[in-house]
């Protein structure tokens, strides 16, 4: 396991009991995180989705840490979760987008909203890989205020019929199954959530190549004419798609600030070797102060990201273990916001950081700290951008009546 990573499960252990099984989790995960590293990087410079690593995840067990036991999981708690997705991020944020909507928005989803044939129909299926699954929330017009999305879902006899489009969706064009949120077109405030077959007539779906970074993850937009929808796949009751959402991205935000944390370490790892190896004024780079303040800053970086993702996986493992108590909720939901909100600014202020100490050759997608860059800018605006976390966060202090937005 990379030093960093090891040296904060050893600070764990002093208040946080690993049993033998999470420690083997985590050790699978570091096996993976090594075997991806090469694949990531060749896929990343051909610009392509990273095959690969979904296999290589699977059969290390990753994308079943969350899920239970009897769908092939492991059932394990938030802190797991997070641990793996910070080993992973050490890599880039390519994969870990791939795993936040696998397994995070989708996933933990079907496991607690789905129906028992929905559980044993899908979820199988997402831990071993064998299936790949996206979810559409956002459209062209709908982003950050989901609530006013307009795709339309309309009855006709046993099935569902759904026109529309779906925007930046992550693994859009290489899913088997989509988690899509529709509107009634009899009822318009029902919003309900539907799983979808990605073979289905009447779906278009068009690449998005033209991202800045995470060149490894597959984005697309999905044109919905027509397309029809069995009665048994509507995801949850009628009218609680909303709610699904907002449960998803709970898991997911708490995610990518996790692989936040991963990009920091790896941009540290990065930068004390390069600075040990480039030799500049007769000496190696790592001795002359100013590149030392930036190694500080990034090992600052890291201190102050972690233990909030930590903090909030430690509460969210209790919500989980009591989902009624609506306290406890609104107080993860504020952690998870403010997890995600100081991790991802602190990932790209230490990739940016990490672009200076390499120099030229970090302006560069042959970099790490190049790609870590590129691929760390988005985790401010996916999964609730920075401006969304801070209002949530501020209603949280100031009460629900101070809220800025619906
Ligand atoms: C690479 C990538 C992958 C993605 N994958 C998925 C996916 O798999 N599934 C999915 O459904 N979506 C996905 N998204 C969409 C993502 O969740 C949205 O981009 C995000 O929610 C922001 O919405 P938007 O882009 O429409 O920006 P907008 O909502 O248009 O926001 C533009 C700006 O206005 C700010 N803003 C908006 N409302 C307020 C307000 N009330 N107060 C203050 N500021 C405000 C925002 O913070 C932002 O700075 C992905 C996006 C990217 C880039």
């Amino acid at each position: 396991m990379e030093k960093l990573l090891q040296q904060a499960i050893d600070d764990l252990k002093n208040f946080y009991n690993f049993s033998n099984e999470e420690f083997s989790i985590l050790e699978k995960a570091d096996k993976a995180a090594e075997e991806m590293t090469v694949p990531e990087f060749e896929h990343y410079i051909k610009h392509e989705f990273n095959s690969d690593a979904p296999k290589i995840a699977a059969k290390y067990g990753l994308l079943g840490i969350p899920i239970k036991k009897e769908f092939g999981g492991s059932g394990a708690k938030p802190l797991i979760t997070v641990l793996t997705k910070e080993r992973l991020g050490q890599i880039g944020l390519g994969f870990s987008s791939f795993y936040n909507v696998q397994v995070l928005l989708c996933g933990q989803t079907l496991q607690r909203w789905g129906n028992d044939g929905q559980k044993s129909r899908y979820l199988k299926s997402i831990v071993s890989a064998d299936k790949v699954f996206a979810f559409g929330l956002t459209e062209p017009e709908a982003g950050s205020d989901p609530a006013s999305l307009k795709m339309q879902y309309e009855k006709k006899g046993d099935r569902f019929i759904l026109n529309g489009t779906k925007y930046l969706i992550s693994n859009g064009t290489i899913a088997d199954n989509i988690i899509v949120f529709a509107r009634s077109k009899d009822k318009s405030d029902q919003i309900s959530a539907f799983i979808v077959d990605g073979n289905s007539a009447g779906l278009n779906r068009m690449a998005l190549r033209d991202k800045i970074g995470l060149l490894t993850s597959d984005t697309a937009m999905l044109e919905f004419n027509g397309v029809e929808v069995s009665e048994g796949d509507m995801l949850g009751e009628p009218g609680k798609g909303l709610g699904i959402a907002y449960s998803a991205l709970l898991n997911a935000r708490l995610g990518v600030a996790s692989g936040c944390v991963g990009v920091i370490e790896g941009c540290l790892n990065a930068v004390v070797a390069r600075s040990k190896e480039r030799v500049q004024f007769g000496k190696p780079i790592g001795r002359h102060q100013l590149i030392q303040r930036h190694i500080a800053e990034i090992r600052q970086n890291l201190e102050m990201a972690r233990w909030p993702v930590y903090f909030a996986a430690l509460r969210k493992a209790e919500y989980e273990q009591n989902p009624g108590n609506h306290e406890l909720r609104e107080e993860v939901d504020m952690r998870v916001s403010l997890a995600k909100k100081i991790a991802s600014r602190l990932a790209f202020e230490s990739a940016d950081r990490g672009v200076q100490v390499f120099g030229g050759f970090g302006y560069s997608l042959l970099s790490p700290v190049g790609r870590l860059f590129c691929d760390s800018r988005v985790a401010r605006i996916y999964e609730g951008s920075d401006e969304i976390q801070e209002l949530k966060i501020a209603a949280a202090v100031l009460g629900d009546e101070f809220r800025a937005f619906d």
